[in-house]
C-alpha cells in the first residue's frame, strides 16, 4: 500500500519537486514513506519524522496539493538533509505541550522560503494566523497552552503574514493586552527572528518565552554519518 502511494505522490509533483524529493532522498540516504492521513484530518497533508516513522501523510482522497506537498518536502529536508533538531518533551506529560511547538516554530523558517519556489501560499497561512488570534479565548484553564503562551506563539506566527488585516487584527489584539505584556511579546519576537538560523537557540528563546524550563525540553537530530536519530537535552 504505501510503496504504491510513494508511487502516486511522487507521480503528482511537478519535475521541480521530484527533483527536491530525490535530493533529500539521496543527500539523507533515507526513504520517504507516503501513507494516508488519519481519519479525520483536516490539513492538506501531514509528516512525521522521527527513528522508525519517516512519512508524508496524503489525504485519503489522494488529492496532491503542491504548496502543501512542497511544505512538507521542506519539513523533511530540514531534519534530514540540514540536520535540523526537532524539539519535544523530557517527560510524557510534556509530550504534547512541547512537541505541538515544534511544528509553528518551524514554519517561521519553511513558510517564508516557500516564496523561493513561487509557492508560497498566501491565503492558507493568513487564514491560519487570522484563526489563531480568533481561537484566543480557547486558552488558559483546561487548555493545554496559556493565553500568555498563545499570544506568543499567535505573534511569532504573525511575522509570516502577508494580509495587512491580518496584520492589523494581531497588533489590535496585541495592543488590547496591555503596554507591558505587549513589549514583551514584541521582544520574543524580534530575538526570535534574529536567531532563525539557529535552531537551538531559537528553542532556548522560545521555549523560555514561554515560561517552560529547559530542563523539561530535549532535541531530537538524525545523524546523516549514522543514519539514526539521537535525543539530547536541550539545557
Ligand atoms: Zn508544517
Amino acid at each position: 500500500m504505501s510503496a504504491q502511494l510513494r508511487a502516486l505522490f511522487r507521480s503528482a509533483l511537478t519535475p521541480e519537486l521530484l527533483a527536491f524529493m530525490d535530493d533529500i532522498e539521496t543527500q539523507s540516504q533515507v526513504q520517504i514513506d507516503v501513507v494516508h492521513q488519519p481519519a479525520g484530518a483536516t490539513a492538506a497533508m501531514g509528516m512525521r519524522c522521527f527513528a522508525g516513522t519517516i512519512q508524508i501523510e496524503i489525504p485519503v482522497s489522494n488529492v496532491i496539493h503542491m504548496p502543501a506537498a512542497l511544505h512538507e518536502l521542506q519539513h523533511m529536508e530540514r531534519y534530514l538533509v540540514h540536520g535540523v533538531p526537532a524539539m519535544g518533551g523530557v517527560d510524557r506529560a510534556d509530550w504534547e505541550l512541547v512537541g505541538n511547538l515544534e511544528n509553528p516554530v518551524e514554519h517561521l523558517v519553511i513558510v517564508p522560503q516557500a516564496s523561493k519556489w513561487g509557492m508560497r501560499d498566501h491565503n492558507f497561512w493568513n487564514a491560519q494566523i487570522r484563526n489563531g488570534w480568533m481561537d484566543l479565548p480557547n486558552s488558559g484553564p483546561g487548555y493545554l497552552y496559556s493565553r500568555q503562551q498563545i499570544l506568543r506563539m499567535n505573534w511569532l506566527a504573525t511575522s509570516y503574514a502577508t494580509d495587512a488585516g491580518v496584520i492589523a487584527l494581531a497588533e489590535r489584539m496585541l495592543a488590547a493586552e496591555g503596554k507591558a505584556e505587549e513589549a514583551e511579546i514584541r521582544d520574543l519576537r524580534e530575538e526570535a527572528v534574529a536567531h532563525l538560523d539557529d535552531k537551538i537557540e531559537l528553542t532556548r528563546i522560545i521555549t523560555a518565552g514561554l515560561g517552560i524550563a529547559s530542563r523539561r525540553v530535549q532535541l531530537q537530530i538524525f545523524d546523516k554519518g549514522t543514519g539514526k536519530f539521537t535525543q539530547r537535552p536541550l539545557s
